[in-house]
């Protein structure tokens, strides 16, 4: 495992004091270890997982040609160019039941979605362009061409080939898939374990009475929302006052139970030192202050203790801080070292509905609401943006991500919004 010096070197133009967003996503992708430990699971239970091998498919799906309509299977080159075509009926032929009988030029037979086509057959003409009468059906010319409405042999999978690769998130659809071919188990990664606690004197726990300047600890609970949504297994160590004593044992029981450690508050630069000390002396930790807002002072690292160690997410105490930093670099970190292959999240473009003031030289993240008015999206800010205000990203449905480079933004101008709907 690399040393957080090597990968300093390794990013071009590194600065902690002043770090692109970009920057840090891409120091935390070059840090982070992936799990290897590989778990077999029931098919039902791997939803959400991350599949840990390659998937071949050891068979043809479907396995032989088959008919996709309900009608009658024939011969295209028995089609009539210009007139009607006739054939005689030899049989019927249901999904599930091959049929076995040699069906002689001039016939067809009446055939089900998902029956074998009959040996020699190729096309299905649907049943609503044939009349019949007694054993003889009639299409006119033109109904159907040759080859039409037949399923072919391995088009869903064909054997030998990839159906699904190492790192993919298991949707739905890949527990379909993967019932297709007949697969009971699927190979897993173990799942992250990632443990979290919030610092603070002035925090208290829900069920204890507020005194006089104090707050109730409520990223604790935003944490363990995001967490649940990127399905890790969760180890909650409560809140942790600024104390040398009680810091050192919580870091020290993550470090030693989890792979991850995420703490709020306490790494910015009018802080008591102790969270920052403690993590500086139970690991190797980089303080970073990153250009973005929110969301500025960061601590990235590792923690150790008995031969175990944690990578360490140290996000800044405020609550809107919290959950961006989070969705801007933990999030993909998770996903990273759970053994995922992450996937970019799809930014929509949306026209402004007001002035946005913004500074070149900072990543910004404003709360909005994004809707479609007359077929354009549109967004306007969720009120007051403050680092506190926790409300602007409750009423929020997503993210106007105003990048490093930018400036000003006129209203009804395009920018880029990161819809909550699908992030975790
Ligand atoms: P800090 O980063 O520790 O200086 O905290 C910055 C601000 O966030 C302070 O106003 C803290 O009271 C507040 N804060 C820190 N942790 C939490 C928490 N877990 N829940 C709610 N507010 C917090
Ligand atoms: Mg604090």
């Amino acid at each position: 495992m690399s040393s957080l010096e090597q990968i300093a070197s390794c990013v071009s133009g590194y600065d902690p004091d002043a770090l692109p967003v970009e920057k840090a996503q891409e120091f935390i992708r070059r840090f982070v270890p992936r799990v290897e430990t590989v778990e077999k699971l029931p098919l039902r239970a791997a939803l959400g997982r991350v599949l840990a091998t390659d998937v071949v498919s050891p068979i043809d799906v479907p396995a032989h040609d088959n008919s996709a309509m309900d009608g009658y299977a024939l011969r295209g080159t028995e089609l009539s160019a210009d007139g009607p075509t006739r054939l005689r009926i030899a049989g019927t032929v249901l999904a599930g039941q091959p049929f076995e009988q040699r069906v002689a030029p001039g016939q067809c037979v009446r055939i089900m979605t998902g029956a074998v086509m009959p040996e020699g057959l190729d096309t299905v003409v649907p049943q609503e362009f044939c009349q019949v009468e007694g054993e003889v059906v009639t299409l006119p010319a033109g109904a159907v061409r040759p080859g039409d409405n037949r399923r072919l042999r391995g088009e869903d999978l064909a054997r030998g080939r990839p159906a699904l690769s190492a790192g993919k998130i298991l949707r739905p659809a890949d527990l379909g898939l993967l019932a297709s071919l007949g697969q009971a188990e699927v190979p897993v990664l173990r799942r992250l374990r990632v443990a979290f606690f919030s610092t603070g004197n002035e925090l208290r726990s829900i069920g204890e009475p507020l005194e006089a300047g104090c707050v109730y600890d409520s990223n604790r609970y935003t944490i363990h929302g995001m967490l649940q949504r990127l399905g890790v297994e969760l180890l909650d160590l409560g809140v942790v006052r600024d104390d040398p004593q009680a810091l050192e044992a919580a870091f020290r029981q993550a470090a030693e139970s989890a792979d991850a450690i995420i703490t709020s508050g306490g790494v910015s630069v009018g802080e008591a030192d102790f969270t920052k000390q403690m993590m500086a002396r139970l690991g190797e930790v980089a303080f970073w202050r990153i250009a973005m807002r929110p969301g500025r002072p960061m601590a990235f690292g590792r923690i150790e203790s008995r031969g175990r160690q944690a990578v360490l997410f140290g996000l800044p105490g405020n609550p809107v801080a919290v959950m961006i930093t989070f969705y801007a670099f933990v999030r993909e970190a998770l996903l990273a070292m759970g053994g995922a292959t992450p996937q970019p999240l799809p930014l929509l473009r949306a026209h402004a509905e007001q002035s946005l003031r913004k500074k070149p030289g900072r990543t910004e993240y404003q709360r909005g609401i994004v809707r479609q008015v007359d077929g354009r999206w549109q967004v306007r800010i969720t009120g007051s943006q403050g680092s506190g205000i926790l409300r602007s990203m409750s009423e929020a449905n997503g993210l106007v991500v105003l990048h490093h480079d930018q400036g000003h933004v006129a209203e009804g101008e395009l920018v880029d919004v990161l819809p909550f709907e699908g992030l975790i």
